[in-house]
């Protein structure tokens, strides 16, 4: 038994239940079972609390700090030009945020913020403010943000009310109280001031429902009911800006805000989270009879992201798993998990199967583009059958 993070209903049982160890965001693996719950009342699922998640985000989730230039792709172009994800973001906040001149705007759960930075060289009028849960990204900040306007581990005092606009990339997925989070931001801002979240959307990802430091998973009718909850009023969700993401703007209400009830909507999101569940069931058992059906052949991974990385998990023991194959130019190149990262092109003639670690619903069109691994006597495992 647990209750929902959004609306405290009780959920009696898991939906999804895989033992230990659970992969994280940051492709490394913590000794704890993955748990998947989803609320009947408002279409939410989440994932167990992680043991001492205050040190976790302190010291051991380090996004993006590897090197100055490591930013992630969230997409390759047709002529091969890498996008990232933070030039991206920028352009949807100052896209979707209409910030008016002056404004002071807040990146809370900055990380590095460059996506701020990145704002900030469009419109430098506007007035920088970062916070994070770590000290580890200040050397990031110093030189564009005023020391004042820097927190680390508290927002001072002296904030409260201040903010136009606040903008939180990807954090919201990592917190254990969604709603205590959003009535934090609300408290931040300015009456009328306008938020823009961004979070997985595990409908149009479903490798994000299993990520261990991922303890929500929200649909639109979760969302829409945390966001009521804290005082904001939903303007715009968007799904397509950004693959496998929801972008939401919101406005900070000063009355009640009230939700219409759709329980038809709730329904839907109630069977796409299980659905999903059911698919990591299937792919469980299905890489693992996989393993044991190449054991012993020369093997590579395709992708070297989640997917990939939990297959490696999967079939280290039994097959002779040799490289990861990634078409972003940036891990090409390095190593993970103790295999190199080479180009999709650098397939070895030697190689028996591959496996495909790409998010199923766009793994077989991105696979039909790869002429190397479309050769006869290559054996291919998709994870979704
Ligand atoms: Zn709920």
């Amino acid at each position: 038994m647990t209750s929902c993070r959004v609306c405290r209903s009780p959920i009696a049982v898991a939906s999804y239940e895989a033992s230990a160890p659970a992969l994280t965001s940051m492709m490394s693996f913590i000794d704890v079972p993955t748990r998947v719950f989803v609320c009947g009342e408002c279409g939410h699922a989440q994932c167990d609390d992680l043991p001492d998640i205050e040190s976790f985000y302190d010291t051991t989730y380090r996004i993006s700090l590897n090197s100055q230039d490591h930013d992630q792709i969230f997409a390759v172009s047709p002529d091969g030009t890498p996008i990232y994800r933070t030039d991206h973001q920028a352009a949807i906040g100052l896209r979707l945020l209409d910030i008016a001149p002056g404004a002071s705007i807040l990146d809370y759960g900055a990380g590095k913020a460059d996506t701020l930075r990145k704002m900030c060289l469009a419109r430098p009028d506007v007035k920088p403010h970062v916070f994070d849960v770590s000290r580890d990204y200040a050397a990031s900040w110093s030189g564009w943000v005023k020391s004042e306007d820097q927190a680390s581990y508290t927002v001072p005092d002296t904030w409260t009310g201040r903010f136009q606009a606040i903008i939180s990339h990807f954090v919201i997925e990592h917190v254990a109280d969604p709603v205590g989070f959003l009535k934090a931001l609300h408290r931040l801002m300015a009456p009328g001031g306008r938020l823009l979240l961004s979070m997985p959307d595990a409908s149009a990802n479903p490798g994000d429902m299993t990520v261990a430091d991922h303890l929500n998973h929200f649909s639109r009718t979760s969302l829409e009911r945390a966001l009521a909850t804290s005082g904001f009023q939903l303007q715009t969700i968007d799904s397509d800006a950004f693959p496998g993401a929801f972008f939401i703007v919101a406005t900070r209400s000063e009355q009640a805000v009230t939700v219409v009830e759709n329980s038809g909507a709730v329904a839907d999101a109630v069977r796409t989270a299980k659905e999903i569940c059911t698919f990591w069931e299937r792919a469980t058992v299905r890489l693992d009879g996989a393993a044991k059906q190449f054991a012993g052949k020369r093997a590579a991974v395709y992708g070297s992201g989640f997917y990939g990385s939990w297959i490696c998990s999967r079939i280290e023991a039994d097959v002779d798993f040799r490289i990861f194959l990634d078409q972003n130019p940036k891990l090409q190149g390095s190593v993970h998990l103790s295999r190199p990262v080479l180009a999709p092109s650098n397939l070895d003639d030697d190689l028996d199967v591959v496996f495909i670690g790409l998010n199923p619903l766009k793994a077989r069109a991105a696979i039909a583009a790869q002429p190397a691994l479309n050769r006869p006597g290559l054996d291919i495992v998709w994870i979704d059958g």
